[in-house]
């Protein structure tokens, strides 16, 4: 079984680094994304997988003046990073608290981004995060554990919310 790295979504948002522009989080990319929304990094593309609730009015893409969000044939939102104008409107007005503020401090550099396609990159990327956060495993999605998969190299935990809804 291949190596995959897994993210423990979860963690990492505890984990707050603080002001991001002082600290930002480090952020893995997928090379150029087949979509129209250009280079992508892993943490918003698991976050609006996974984490978003896929409101059915989403009032993220109403609230976006740059008209930078939609919703791809799944339902799942997308940001067009070239569209973005790092207004945050959709962070704010998101009643689930989606997205991470951070995605849209340094989109626009790649200080803190880590190619992972490159071996070396990937370590440097684990060893950027809080223990804990980012690590090599052999397993494979599991989703009794809130483990999904993103591709086939990365794993994401995230809390199911669908399964703690009414409780
Ligand atoms: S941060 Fe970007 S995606 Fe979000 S509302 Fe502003 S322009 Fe739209
Ligand atoms: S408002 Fe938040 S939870 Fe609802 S679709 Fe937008 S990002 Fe997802």
């Amino acid at each position: 079984m291949a190596k995959k790295l897994l993210i423990y979504l979860d963690r990492l948002r505890d984990n707050s680094p603080g002001e991001p522009s002082d600290n930002p989080r480090p952020d893995g990319v997928l090379s150029e994304y087949p979509d129209r929304s250009g280079r992508k990094t892993i943490r918003e593309l698991a976050v609006f997988r996974y984490t978003c609730r896929r409101c059915e009015d989403a009032p993220c893409i109403d609230a976006c003046p740059a008209d930078a969000l939609d919703k791809n044939p799944e339902g799942i939102i997308r940001r067009s990073t070239n569209l973005c104008i790092a207004c945050k409107s959709c962070v704010v007005i998101c009643p689930f608290g989606t997205m991470m503020s951070d995605f849209f401090e340094h989109h626009r550099t790649l200080e803190n981004y880590f190619d992972l396609s490159d071996p070396d990159e990937i370590q440097k990327f684990i060893d950027r995060n809080p223990e804990g956060v980012v690590s090599w495993v052999d397993m494979e999605e599991d989703p009794e554990k809130n483990i999904y998969r993103l591709n086939d190299l990365v794993l994401v935990r995230e809390i199911d919310w669908e399964s703690i809804k009414g409780k």
